[in-house]
């Protein structure tokens, strides 16, 4: 058996970091990573034969749990039909429908393959069709790793400490303006000053990237209410949110309820299935100004591949309103224990949480946590010890403080039992830290 430490050692030699994505190292909370070989239900199993409880999910796609039956069975007719035909079939449009019945105002879909790549899309689609260049966006907030959203973004920028990233040009760093989350008069100073030139503002329907930050009432409403105002388009990025956060029977963390919809979605993670896929929606009038049916060029060998769209659509029609309600309950389980396990063992703490999204946030009873500032004056170091003792239990948390925690309905009595017997000895790590 080869052992994680070995493993480590040569993907460190072959890719940087020995990752393919920042977030998956081990940077911000030390130790050697665990190198998963299958997953299955609630359950990731490493190359030493060690089974964790995994509450990342794969970052958001396993709301089904790891290999769901029907998933898998879906992936493996599509194999048998080939792995991609570059032309139109059939499953596209029927996971394009299962999006649109659930979320209104997505007219129209383009299906892409990673979530960088809906945000990017819907961002050039925004310039498109306003004729303007600016883009503003939230600090905190993570769309992706295209050059114009690395401001101040959260998720693995925010783990490594870094207020954007090398590479990105000023040109492109100009044309975007950052804004504290929940900040209305920042956003009001913004518009008063360039309103004229915003193509858009792009949020998280719910920030879930500097951990999880609610939205304050109405603040989505108002940045619908402004961009309307200054004839500048909405992106709602749902690609965490979209398919996992429910709201008055809505699959998504939209503003349905308020009565109101933004102009642009991205979505990603849960429609895919586990597989590469992601998309854009919105209006039709907006979404035609996409090629071929206008001058906003997006392509993709890969979008609308077969094999995703099948997983997609598996985990979609297995999306019930069951399974929501099972992810709901389990996460207010899991949160309150959560709660509980820190306040006996004395850690100042806040637990956020939006629907089934959650993440602690050490230190930061006094504020709480409404905007990245917030996020980031917290007594991060306690999250270190706190996931090592998890890790030794046996349950696996993302490694970073700044990222939710995902349940899915496959975590039974026996996977959330794990979790909670957890809970106090890594409370006590935390406190000791
Ligand atoms: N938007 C949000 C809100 C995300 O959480 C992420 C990824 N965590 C992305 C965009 C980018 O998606 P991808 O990693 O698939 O490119």
């Amino acid at each position: 058996m080869t052992s994680n430490q070995e493993l480590f050692d040569t993907a460190r030699e072959l890719m940087p970091g020995g990752v393919n994505s920042p977030v998956r190292a081990f940077g911000s909370v030390g130790g050697t990573p665990s190198f998963m070989v299958s997953a299955e239900g609630p359950y990731l199993t490493d190359a030493e034969g060690t089974q964790y409880v995994d509450l990342v999910g794969s970052w958001g796609p396993a709301l089904l749990g790891h290999k769901h039956p029907a998933v898998i069975a879906a992936v493996h007719a599509a194999v048998d039909q080939g792995l991609g035909f570059g032309t139109s079939h059939p499953s596209e449009a029927r996971l394009a429908e299962l999006v649109r019945g659930r979320v209104p105002g997505a007219e129209m879909i383009r299906m892409v393959s990673t979530g960088t790549e809906a945000t990017m899309t819907a961002i050039r689609l925004a310039r498109g069709v306003t004729g303007r260049n600016i883009v503003v966006k939230f600090a905190g907030c993570y769309h992706g790793h295209s050059d114009g959203l690395l401001a101040a973004a959260g998720s693995g920028v925010a783990t490594l400490g870094l207020p954007g990233s090398a590479g990105v040009t000023e040109a492109q760093a100009s044309e975007t303006i950052v804004v504290e989350y929940n900040d209305r008069p920042a956003l009001e100073a913004v518009f008063a000053e360039h309103g004229e030139r915003i193509a858009a503002v792009i949020t998280e329907a719910t920030p879930a990237n500097m951990g999880v930050v609610a939205p304050e009432e109405g603040f989505n409403a108002f940045i619908r209410e402004i961009t309307q105002r200054h004839g500048a388009l909405m992106i709602f990025d749902e690609v965490m949110t979209g398919f996992r956060i429910t709201e008055a029977g809505y699959w998504g963390a939209s503003g349905r309820v308020e009565g109101w919809e933004p102009d642009l979605f991205t979505f990603g993670k849960v429609i895919g299935g586990g597989l590469p896929a992601a998309a854009l929606a919105g209006r039709r009038e907006i979404m035609e100004h996409l090629a071929p049916t206008g001058p906003v060029y997006h392509a993709g060998t890969l979008s609308g591949n077969p094999v995703a769209m099948a997983a997609g659509v598996a985990t979609l029609e297995n999306a019930t309103a069951e399974v929501y309600a099972h992810v709901d309950e389990k996460a207010q389980l899991v949160s309150e224990a959560l709660t509980a396990a820190l306040d006996d063992a004395g850690v100042d703490h806040t637990v956020q949480k939006v629907g089934s999204l959650f993440s602690v946030a050490f230190g930061t009873s006094a504020t709480g946590v409404h905007n990245y500032a917030h996020a980031q004056a917290q007594e991060a170091f306690r999250y270190g010890p706190f996931f090592h003792a998890m890790l030794d239990a046996g349950v696996y948390l993302p490694p970073s403080v700044f990222e939710a925690w995902f349940l899915s309905s496959a975590h039974d009595d026996a996977a959330i039992g794990r979790i909670l017997d957890a809970l106090p000895a890594a409370a006590k790590a935390a406190a000791d830290a």
